[in-house]
């Protein structure tokens, strides 16, 4: 091959070489060729030894990221088998119509590249969504929605890279239709696996427009309800445009309480709720910090049969995780002192840097403080579309309890 070559030092090749997709500058003796910004290079070992082949960025701490252990050119081609691997994984999905993450960067083994894909239900076509977390894909991102709309059948393609996280690759925010068809107002009508419809704003919504990595827990939290019967009544605090609410009524919950500080995402929880066909009368919903909505609840005494905690990032990085662990344990003890006793709770955090460990530990604290009982009844993570790597363990984000609290 006659791509650039990163040759790597002595003594930093083993991750490499274990499949790590990561290469810090300080991995890298030397660069060979003149490589531009966002090309492929291949990666060889301090005794000239092929080890792996990637994109560079010579502007970001990880600079490459890794795409292949062997030794193959990176082409459209191999795009398109990469693309094929997603697909055929994500069929239980595709060919039940439902919404799914097809593209999960690194633990996809495709580091930067996030692809979500919405099939609307009103018209039976999918789009998908792209985002590039990165120089490497930035700089392909035409030729790689060009292949996407091709292999995946989609309507159209839409570019969401609008993440803070491409400013450590020196790159700033963007958004549009990428290739294809927009959708009508750039929205679809999906289907969760719950069983509840939902519109997904392809542009304004969070993340790529939805938060798929929590389809399961919806469906989980409808199944509970069955099981425990009619008359539950759920508090579902940062409920987004209120997934967690609608799977409750679809599980038959006698009442739901939405609490969000988003005017806009309660606004688009309330039109679904209509859309269902649920009754306006089960449904409450407060614009509002859900720290202040529990202290509140406290004193007014409200108690809840099933509560969902399902908080934004509160750690961006390491250095922040003591103040998050503060904010969690806070946010948790409330949850404990709010629930019927033989109450559920699904607890999650999707901060990166608390680890699982760590996360029962905060749990921990707010439970002996609280003076609760409570047992594990499941641990929770993002669903099976959202696969993590093994030799990539920093991919798993989401985690979470179920827990039964006496
Ligand atoms: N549970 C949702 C996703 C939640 S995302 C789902 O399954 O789809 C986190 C939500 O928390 C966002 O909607 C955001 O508006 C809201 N939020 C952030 N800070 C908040 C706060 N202090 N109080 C209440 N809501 C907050």
């Amino acid at each position: 091959m006659s791509s650039p070559t990163l040759i790597l030092r002595p003594g930093r090749e083993k991750p490499i070489l274990q499949q790590h997709p990561w290469v810090y500058s300080g991995a890298i003796e030397r660069v060979a060729g003149d490589p531009e910004p966002g090309e492929i290079v291949t990666l060889v070992t301090s005794r000239g030894e092929f080890a792996a082949r990637g994109y560079w960025n010579p502007r970001s701490m990880l600079q490459a990221r890794l795409l292949t252990w062997r030794d193959e050119p990176i082409n459209e081609a191999w795009w398109s088998a990469a693309f094929a691997r997603a697909i055929a994984a994500r069929r239980p999905w595709l060919d039940a119509g439902l919404p799914c993450r097809l593209v999960h960067a690194e633990s996809d083994f495709l580091p930067g590249l996030v692809v979500d894909v919405y099939p609307d239900t009103a018209s039976g076509e999918r789009w998908a969504v792209l985002q590039a977390l990165t120089l490497g894909i930035e700089a392909r991102k035409d030729e790689l929605a060009a292949i996407l709309l091709r292999d995946l059948g989609a309507a159209g393609v839409y570019d969401r890279s609008d993440v803070d996280i491409r400013k450590k690759e020196g790159l700033g925010p963007q958004k549009g239709l990428l290739a294809g068809r927009a959708a009508p107002e750039n929205r679809v009508q999906v289907r969760e696996s719950a069983g509840f419809a939902l519109t997904v704003d392809l542009l304004k919504g969070h993340k790529t427009g939805h938060y798929l990595d929590q389809q399961a827990n919806h469906a989980l939290l409808r199944d509970l309800i069955i099981q425990r019967g009619p008359e539950q009544r759920l508090l579902n605090l940062f409920s987004y445009t209120g997934s967690f609410g609608l799977a409750a009524l679809a599980g038959g919950a006698a009442h739901i309480t939405n609490v969000d500080s988003s005017q806009g995402a309660l606004d688009l929880a309330e039109a679904s709720r209509a859309n269902n066909g649920y009754n306006a009368a089960s449904v409450a919903s407060f614009t509002a910090d859900a720290f202040q909505f529990l202290r509140a609840a406290e004193e007014s005494g409200d108690r809840w049969d099933v509560i969902i905690c399902d908080p934004p990032k509160f750690a961006h990085t390491h250095g922040q995780v003591e103040r998050a662990a503060r904010g969690y344990k806070d946010l948790n003890l409330r949850c404990f002192r709010l629930i019927e006793p033989g109450g559920l709770i699904m607890t999650f955090s999707c901060s990166g840097a608390i680890t699982r460990d760590l996360f029962h530990k905060i749990v921990f604290g707010a439970l002996v403080d609280s003076g609760r009982q409570a047992q594990i009844v499941r641990e929770l993570s993002a669903g099976d579309d959202h696969p993590v790597a093994l030799t990539f363990p920093e991919g798993e984000y989401l985690k979470g309890l179920l827990l039964r609290v006496y």
